[in-house]
């Protein structure tokens, strides 16, 4: 934790929950690398309860619906603690993409559809997943999709296919992107975001995606979905006819702090794993690793690009809390793209310094190389984010 953004709240809460993750998390995972993640379930249930008991509940969300109220940039010290295994956010049900769900039905949702689908999600009873990438069209320009909620009396009759929907085995609900407004002049005015539960008739889950040789199951997959006919009330829509895009921008803004906070984390425990096995891997006798300049150099670049990327990050959440998400575009692309980057960078020095034993799943560390890669695609890939970024810088050249 740096002091310039600790509260006394949060100086109150880091200790124990540090602990908590220490002792009670990342022995668990173990277990999590080599059984099937239902299997883990019972005692990730039994942990989840605990995080309850003490309150330390879906931390981002408001006391009033039962989570702790934290400020984005509170929450994103607390995002880096729970990133050191890929078991934290879950447990704290703060987990990606529940949580976006979350803040984004707490803001835009009905009352009805708040207590249907939000209060259960809340209180952990159930999961859900956001369902807006194509296979046929390129993710990083979403204007370009074509599945269609069509209005047929009170109800929409969604018909598409999409991909890569996190979570969606065991989810719920599905919260879908869909065109409901295809003559709308600006491309972003034309899709609606729409709740369809997974039980719904014509929602067919085809697969689990195999990434990087692993299918994954529940909470841990990615779905290729098919959506035949599904037929839901228009009153399962969140916000207005049209808004989707307007909608799905307000969710990723504080989604880029979460997820940059949490890949800190990783980093910040791949770093530590490193500098452990350098120091105890001996080359000859009385010569570890941790004498080698090359595993040196790696250490300093890593220390120095994890410092660096949490300080833009925690710069980042606290314009967002005090000016808002508006005010932050250019911090919001900036780290998105660095602190992915980073995350490359350290989790393959980390690798390459355990020899053959980073490559298998004695360690965590195989997991994430498989498993994170993909922070440089999601949520925009990094080519986006320059682009965007470099167009903005320059505007100011133009005038
Ligand atoms: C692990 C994982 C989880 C995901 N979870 C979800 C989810 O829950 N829900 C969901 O809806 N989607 C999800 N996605 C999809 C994700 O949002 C898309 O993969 C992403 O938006 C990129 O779209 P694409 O894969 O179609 O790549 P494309 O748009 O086809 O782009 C391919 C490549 O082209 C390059 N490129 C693209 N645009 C530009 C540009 N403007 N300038 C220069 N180069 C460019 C980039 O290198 C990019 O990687 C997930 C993806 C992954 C990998």
């Amino acid at each position: 934790m740096i002091s310039l953004f600790a509260t006394d709240r949060l100086t109150h809460l880091y200790p124990s929950i540090q602990v908590f993750i220490t002792e009670q998390v990342i022995p668990l995972e173990r277990e999590f690398l080599s059984l099937p993640f239902g299997e883990l379930l019972p005692k990730l249930d039994a942990l989840r309860e605990q995080v309850k008991q003490k309150g330390w509940w879906a931390p981002p969300l408001p006391e009033s619906e039962g989570g702790m109220g934290l400020s984005l940039t509170e929450f994103a010290q607390l995002s880096e603690l729970m990133g050191r295994t890929p078991l934290g956010h879950y447990l704290f049900n703060c987990q990606a993409p529940d949580i976006g769900n979350m803040e984004l039905m707490l803001s835009h949702a009905s009352e009805a559809l708040q207590e249907q689908f939000l209060e259960p999600l809340i209180q952990g009873e159930t999961r859900s997943c956001f369902s807006m990438t194509e296979p046929e069209f390129a993710g990083s320009n979403p204007t370009r999709m074509a599945t269609t909620a069509i209005r047929d009396g009170d109800d929409y009759v969604i018909s598409g296919h999409k991909w890569f929907t996190t979570a969606a085995d065991g989810a719920q609900f599905a919260v879908v992107m869909a065109i409901t407004n295809p003559d709308a002049t600006s491309p972003y005015e034309r899709a609606s975001m729409i709740v369809v539960p997974t039980d719904t008739p014509g929602f067919d889950r085809v697969r689990n995606i195999s990434v990087m040789g692993e299918s994954g199951e529940g909470y841990h997959s990615h779905a290729e979905i098919k959506y035949e006919k599904c037929r839901v009330p228009v009153s399962y829509r969140i916000g207005p006819e049209g808004k989707g895009f307007m909608l799905a921008q307000e969710r990723l803004g504080p989604g880029r702090i979460h997820h940059c906070m949490r890949w800190i984390g990783i980093a910040e425990r791949a770093l530590e794993m490193m500098c452990q096995y350098a120091i105890r891997r001996e080359l000859k006798d009385g010569r570890p690793l941790a004498n080698m300049q090359t595993i040196q150099n790696w250490i300093a670049e890593s220390r120095a690009e994890i410092d660096a990327s949490r300080l833009l990050v925690l710069h980042t959440a606290r314009k967002i809390d005090e000016e808002g998400q508006k005010a932050a575009r250019q911090q919001i692309s900036t780290i998105k793209f660095y602190v992915a980057g980073m995350l490359d960078r350290v989790l393959d020095r980390a690798v390459q310094s355990h020899g053959a034993l980073g490559i298998t799943d004695d360690t965590v560390l195989a997991y994430w190389y498989r498993h994170e890669r993909a922070a440089r695609i999601y949520d925009g890939p990094d080519e986006v984010h320059k682009s965007v970024l470099a167009r903005d810088i320059l505007k100011s050249y133009q005038e």
